[in-house]
């Protein structure tokens, strides 16, 4: 028995990285994929991998800092479908003009803010009433584990957007358990992604991040999407409003082995 058995599952972000090893996961596991990106080569491609395993899928192109594209996101994949079941609030940057509080400037903060928090309050607001007429469903957002710990080597919008994702997904949780909607916060450590490989790239001490990761390597895309495949599924029936690690133990860590 496939675990996303007739279940229709948006993804935003899903042109690369977590969110494209989501959908395909999603995919195998028998949901018919919605996969949502501001690049369009890369959700058509993340779609046709879909089409070529035998999977069911569209590819929608929208930028979630756009109120009327999540609304067009959701009204496409209701008229489509039928219905939407799980909405995976994946898409998120970490601009390479992130910094401390003294040098970062208005643009890069709002601009992380509007696709990272603002994104994420859109594709819910028009996704919400989509669950709602379906009898239910799973949301899960994308935090980090650096909405938990702080770092020295400061990305304070990122960081900030994270901790807003964290309360707000507490809250939605809260608000729409009565419409048996369950919303999960998903925080994973460092993931070799090609958006966390560009990050990494201007690190000059590479040893310096795996010392503070108790299982001694980043983690993989699939590794997170395994989480949100639980968290999309019923077997997490019972859970929401939780905040779940993938991250290799970094949030448990006091003094790491070398
Ligand atoms: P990625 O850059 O590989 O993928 C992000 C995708 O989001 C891209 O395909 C991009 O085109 C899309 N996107 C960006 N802005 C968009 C917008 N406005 N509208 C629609 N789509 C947009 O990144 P990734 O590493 O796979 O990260 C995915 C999520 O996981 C992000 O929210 C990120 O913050 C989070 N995360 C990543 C890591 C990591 O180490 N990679 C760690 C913790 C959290």
């Amino acid at each position: 028995m496939k675990r996303l058995n007739n279940k229709i599952a948006l993804i935003t972000g899903a042109g690369s990285g977590i969110g494209q090893s989501a959908a395909l996961l999603f995919a195998k596991e028998g949901a018919t994929v919605v996969v949502v990106d501001l690049n369009g080569d890369k959700g058509e491609k993340t779609r046709d991998m879909i089409l070529k395993m035998g999977g069911e899928a569209l590819f929608i192109h929208a930028n979630i800092t756009r109120e009327t594209d999540c609304q067009d996101m959701i009204n496409i994949t209701e008229k489509k479908f039928g219905k939407l079941d799980v909405l995976f609030n994946n898409a998120g940057i970490m601009h390479h003009k992130d910094t401390n509080a003294v040098d970062l400037d208005d643009k890069t903060w709002d601009l992380t803010m509007n696709i990272n928090v603002k994104g994420i309050f859109h594709s819910c607001k028009y996704g919400i009433p989509a669950l709602q007429r379906s009898g239910g469903g799973s949301i899960i957002n994308m935090a980090s584990f650096v909405a938990l710990l702080g770092s020295a080597k400061s990305n304070l919008a990122y960081t900030a957007s994270k901790g807003a994702v964290v309360s707000l997904s507490r809250e939605l949780a809260i608000c729409y358990a009565p419409d048996n909607i369950r919303v999960n916060a998903l925080c994973p450590g460092p993931i070799s992604t090609e958006a966390f490989r560009e990050f990494i790239g201007r690190e000059t001490n590479i040893e310096y991040h795996l010392k503070r990761i108790p299982l001694k390597r980043f983690g993989r895309p699939e590794e997170v999407a395994n989480c949100a495949l639980y968290l999309a599924s019923d077997e997490s029936s019972y859970v929401t409003g939780s905040v779940l690690m993938v991250d290799g133990g970094i949030t448990a860590t006091y003094l790491s082995s070398d």
